[in-house]
C-alpha cells in the first residue's frame, strides 16, 4: 500500500549527535532523503556544498525567504540557516521520509506549517553538560571560541525539549539508533501516513456485506 513520506525533525543542542544519528538512519534505510539545509555560515574542513549545506551569500539567502523558498529558518549562532521548501513536498507526496536536522525555532515553524500532520519531531538529549563538552571537544572540528559559544546556546536549545514528539537521552549510541528506528517504523504506520486505508476498508466492508 502506498503512504505518505514523514518530515522527521531531529533537534538536539549541537554535540548531542544529530548528524552521526542521522547518518546512521540514513544508511539504516537509503530512502530518506536529507533535507540540505541554506546557511550563510562558513563550510567546515571536509563540508561539501550541496551535500552537507548549501552555502550561501546573506544576500542569496535573504532573496529566497523573500521569493517564499524556505520552508522555515531561524538566525542561530549568528548565521542564518533554512530549509529550502522545493524537494520536500514532492518527496513527502512520493511517499520518502524527508529528515531535518534543524533547531527548535525551524521545528517550530513546520510544526506550524501546511504539512504539520506528517511531521515527527524528536529531541535528542545529551546524558550531562560534561559529556556535551567532551563530544563537541572531541569531535575537533570547532575552535575552543565556537566550542564556547555552542556550550552557551546550549541551554535555550535543552530548553525546548517538551515540545517535540519523542525525547531520546542519546547516552549508547546503538541503543539510541535502536529507538531511532524503531520510532520511525511505527509512525510509519500512523493512520494520516496511509492514504490508500481508506479504499482497503471500503474493500473490507463491500466484503462484509456480501458475506452477511
Ligand atoms: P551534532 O550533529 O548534534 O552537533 P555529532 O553527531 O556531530 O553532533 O556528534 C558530536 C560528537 O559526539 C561526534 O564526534 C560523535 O561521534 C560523538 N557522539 C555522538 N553520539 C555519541 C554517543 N552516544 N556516545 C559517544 N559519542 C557520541
Ligand atoms: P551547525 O552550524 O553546527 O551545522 O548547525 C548549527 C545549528 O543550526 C544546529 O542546531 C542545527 O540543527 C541548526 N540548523 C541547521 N540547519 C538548519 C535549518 O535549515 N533551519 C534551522 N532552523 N536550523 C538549522
Amino acid at each position: 500500500m502506498k503512504r505518505r513520506g514523514l518530515l522527521i525533525i531531529l533537534s538536539s543542542p549541537s554535540g548531542a549527535g544529530k548528524s552521526t544519528l542521522t547518518r546512521r538512519l540514513r544508511e539504516w534505510d537509503p530512502e530518506i532523503s536529507f533535507s540540505i539545509s541554506a546557511t550563510t555560515r562558513a563550510a567546515r574542513p571536509g563540508e561539501v556544498n550541496g551535500k552537507d549545506y548549501r552555502f550561501l551569500t546573506v544576500d542569496d539567502f535573504k532573496r529566497m525567504v523573500a521569493d517564499g523558498d524556505m520552508l522555515e529558518h531561524a538566525h542561530v549562532f549568528g548565521n542564518f540557516y533554512g530549509s529550502p521548501k522545493g524537494p520536500v513536498a514532492d518527496a513527502i507526496e512520493a511517499g520518502s521520509d524527508v529528515l531535518f536536522d534543524i533547531d527548535w525555532q525551524g521545528a517550530q515553524q513546520i510544526a506550524n506549517s501546511p504539512l504539520s500532520q506528517h511531521v515527527l519531531s524528536i529531541f535528542l538529549l545529551p546524558p550531562s553538560i560534561t559529556e556535551l563538552r567532551r563530544r563537541l571537544e572531541t569531535r575537533g572540528q570547532d575552535s575552543a571560541e565556537v566550542i564556547a559559544k555552542r556550550m552557551t546556546r546550549s541551554w535555550d536549545e535543552i530548553s525546548h525539549w517538551d515540545s517535540y514528539d519523542y525525547v531520546l537521552i542519546n547516552d549508547d549510541l546503538d541503543a539510541t539508533e535502536e529507538r531511532l528506528k524503531t520510532i520511525v517504523t511505527a509512525e510509519r504506520l500512523r493512520r494520516t501516513q496511509q492514504p490508500d486505508l481508506i479504499d482497503h476498508v471500503r474493500r473490507l466492508h463491500a466484503e462484509f456485506e456480501e458475506d452477511s
